[in-house]
């Protein structure tokens, strides 16, 4: 069995500045990836609003950016999928590649993916017209025609944020009434730009190389439009990457990881950082943050032992 101090799992924005801190700190500490490092980031072709990075590097770059800076500290970087993970107070063990480790503390980094639509041409459209993303991605439609599909809080917020820049917003929602918070609705309401389609779900996907357009259907009337869009924006939830650790540790109603304001989660000596966690925004500045906070909590607390 291979001892560390300070094991971090997942090579995300959240990790790799996990990785850093704890490089930097002095700590033994080692990170586990089971793809490749930069996480989600990778998935989009231009960041625009992390701090300090002009120009909107695309996300190999600035996950190219966060490897080569963990490198500099000499972060042991190992490639493979974590399994098995035991977390108590005393004891954390998992296993990965086959070979067992047992660490002191553990950062939990593994983030969150989007709940997708479930349509089967979707795959074919993501970066090429559909987006999970409208902080990330609704600049590029800028002047364009939108539609959003989704009924809560991030949904109807994003209508808003999209109705800023684009010339039309489509909000699609499965039923007649929205989940998310009064006032939001109110304002979506009163955007000029807006038009709700609701009691409608969108049935077929339009276009070749891009996507060009969106069918929706009217689920009592079963009467269907043709919404002629440049960007179909699916806020239809997240999904943690929780599979690690449920029935081990707290979760919250969504499923993500429950901190205080260290990073700390339930089990003493655990940490989360990013996406995985029940945090208000997701996006690489705050992973960046939670990871900041949970390896310089973490190196504490391997300290202390
Ligand atoms: C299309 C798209 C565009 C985006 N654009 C922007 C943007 O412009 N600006 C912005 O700030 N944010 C953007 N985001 C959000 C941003 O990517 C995330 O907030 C950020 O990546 C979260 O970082 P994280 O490290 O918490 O998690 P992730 O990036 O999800 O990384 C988690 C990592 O953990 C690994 N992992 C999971 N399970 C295991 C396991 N069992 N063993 C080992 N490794 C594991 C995964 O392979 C992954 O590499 C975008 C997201 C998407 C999907």
């Amino acid at each position: 069995m291979e001892k560390v101090g300070i094991a971090i799992i997942g090579g995300g924005p959240a990790g790799l500045a996990a990785g850093i801190y704890a490089a930097r700190g002095g700590a033994n500490v080692k990170l586990f990836e089971e793809m490749f490092p930069g996480g989600q980031i990778v998935k989009t072709h231009r960041v625009e609003n992390y701090p300090g990075m002009t120009g909107g590097p695309d996300g190999y770059a600035l996950a190219a950016a966060l490897e080569k800076h963990a490198a500099e500290f000499e972060l042991p970087v190992i490639y493979g999928g974590v399994s098995d993970l035991k977390l108590a107070e005393d004891k954390k063990t998992f296993s990965v590649n086959g070979e067992a480790y047992e660490a002191d503390a553990v950062i939990l980094c593994m983030g969150a993916g989007p709940r997708k639509l479930g349509n089967p041409e979707e795959d074919r459209f993501v970066g090429a017209g559909i987006s999970y993303c409208a902080t990330c991605d609704g600049a590029f439609y800028r002047g364009k025609d939108v539609a959003i599909v989704g009924g809560g809080d991030t949904a109807v917020s994003d209508a808003l944020y999209l109705s800023a820049l684009c010339r039309k917003v489509y909000l699609i929602h499965r039923r007649d009434a929205f989940r998310a918070a009064a006032t939001l609705v109110d304002r979506v309401k009163r955007a000029e730009n807006v038009e709700l389609v609701l009691d409608s779900t969108v049935a077929t996907l339009i276009g070749e190389d891009r996507l060009t357009g969106v069918t929706v259907e009217n689920k009592f009337t079963k009467e269907r439009r043709t919404l002629e869009v440049n960007g179909l924006f699916v806020a239809v939830g997240i999904l943690p990457r929780n599979e690690l650790v449920a029935g081990q540790i707290e979760l919250d109603e969504g499923g993500f990881i429950v901190t205080d304001k260290n990073m700390q989660t339930n089990i003493p000596g655990v940490f989360a950082a990013g996406d995985i966690r029940n945090t208000p925004l997701r996006q690489v500045v705050t992973a960046c943050a939670d990871g900041a906070i949970a390896a310089t909590k973490a190196v504490e607390y391997v300290g202390m032992k």
